[in-house]
């Protein structure tokens, strides 16, 4: 328990929804899809397993070896871009460079892929051409889906495939027959369709997540505001009169207590005279004061100040003897009657407190002590204002 300032720094207010955050949804959108990526790292071993059983099976598979090899190399790169988003996206840190990287990624996957399916000759045993075809398809299609939170790398690859592709088609019109290229580009846009499909509902989860988790922000600021409103004054931050009874019930010991009650002098002739909208401002710059004054005399838990409602306020002050206790409630009347220096705008404003300081003895009720403690303020009013008296 402190002193603390008002909520948030304002006057109590309500707090309107603000609308979803877009780079929110794409965020979480981007880790669903990589934290799909890297539970797919099995099915991607296995992949390359199949294709170099395959590529072993070749009786003479020299080119497919290298192609292999690219193959694994682009397999790694695009595990190292996709990382590299990853720890990007998560720290919230700028995605542009990152995406550009598995876009370069996801292209050199397209090529790499379209490549195994380079034309083997008749000699081939057809199981093993059919093995790495079925892997390649299948590759081409879960790296679709998986990619589609981001259309453009999985666009970049499935061009890239089917250029490729294409291109190794035309390049041996003897081998293989170019009506395949028609085949290629019903398959690629079947499974670009199908992919866009499932993007769109990555998004919309990420949205719902997304949603979830703004709601549940707000409800925990409403429940916080409503906590931080239940104990304390919502226009000056200071502890209520709630607060106070709660404060009575725990009796730490017997030692020295004092109470201070605050009353701002004349206040009623400020709202008169500059409009209640200045009498709001001088009432938060007088519990400023008394929160910077309370905080210079060590703990301020030892020392918690309350509105007691209007322009009157309270300090309880805790293992201060008589002497000292008065003379800080001299210095907490000079610096309210200082603040005037903070209202130069309003030329003739007049602050000032009349405080009247009671000792609480042990085993006192609040009541009690508070009574004297007011009756040394009507004195200190009744006797010229600007003044601490302190009680019988
Ligand atoms: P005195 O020196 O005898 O204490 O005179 P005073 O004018 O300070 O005392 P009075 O009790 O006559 O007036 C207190 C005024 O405080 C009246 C009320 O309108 C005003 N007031 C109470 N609460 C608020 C508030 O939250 N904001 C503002 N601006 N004024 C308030
Ligand atoms: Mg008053
Ligand atoms: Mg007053």
């Amino acid at each position: 328990m402190s002193n603390e300032r008002p909520f948030d720094g304002e006057l109590a207010g309500v707090t309107s929804r603000v609308p979803v955050d877009d780079y929110e949804i794409e965020r979480e959108a981007v880790i669903a899809m990589l934290e799909r990526e890297r539970r797919s790292l099995t099915a991607s071993l296995v992949a390359l397993s199949l294709l170099a059983i395959g590529v072993a099976m070749l009786p003479n598979p020299g080119l497919m070896v290298v192609l292999l090899a690219l193959r694994v190399v682009s397999f790694l790169f695009t595990r190292t871009a996709a990382s590299r988003l990853e720890k990007k996206v998560r720290a919230r840190d700028p995605l542009r460079r990152s995406r550009w990287i598995l876009f370069g990624a996801m292209l050199l996957t397209g090529v790499t892929l379209a490549l195994m399916l380079w034309p083997q000759p008749q000699a081939a045993p057809p199981v093993a051409v059919a093995l790495i075809q079925i892997v390649i398809i299948v590759a081409i299609t879960l790296i679709s889906v998986t990619l589609a939170a981001l259309p453009a790398s999985r666009d970049a690859m499935l061009f890239a495939f089917w250029g490729t592709a294409s291109a190794l088609i035309l390049l041996h019109p003897a081998d293989i027959d170019p009506m395949l290229i028609a085949v290629i580009t019903l398959g690629v846009t079947g499974v670009r369709i199908y992919s866009a499909n499932t993007g769109q509902h990555m998004r919309s989860s990420a949205r719902i997540l997304v949603e979830n988790r703004e709601l549940s922000e707000d409800l925990a600021d409403a429940l916080a505001h409503a906590e931080f409103l239940s104990w304390r004054d919502p226009l000056t931050g200071l502890f209520n009169r709630r607060m106070l009874f709660e404060e009575t019930r725990k009796e730490r010991s017997a030692r020295a207590r004092h109470l201070l009650t605050i009353d701002l002098d004349r206040f009623k002739a400020i709202n008169d005279t500059f409009g209640h909208g200045v009498g709001d401002h001088v009432l938060i710059a007088a519990a400023d004061a008394i929160r910077d004054w309370s905080a210079s005399l060590g703990d301020p838990d030892e020392h918690p100040a309350f509105r007691l409602g209007g322009e009157e306020f309270l300090v309880i002050l805790r293992g201060l003897d008589d002497t000292a206790a008065l003379d800080q409630a001299e210095r907490l009347r000079m610096q309210i009657s200082a603040l005037e220096d903070q209202f130069t705008d309003h030329p003739g404003i007049a602050i000032s407190a009349s405080i009247g300081l009671s000792a609480w003895r042990f085993g006192e009720s609040l009541d009690d002590a508070l009574m004297r403690a007011d009756i040394a303020c009507y004195e200190a009013k009744n006797t010229g204002r600007n003044k601490v008296r302190r009680a019988a």
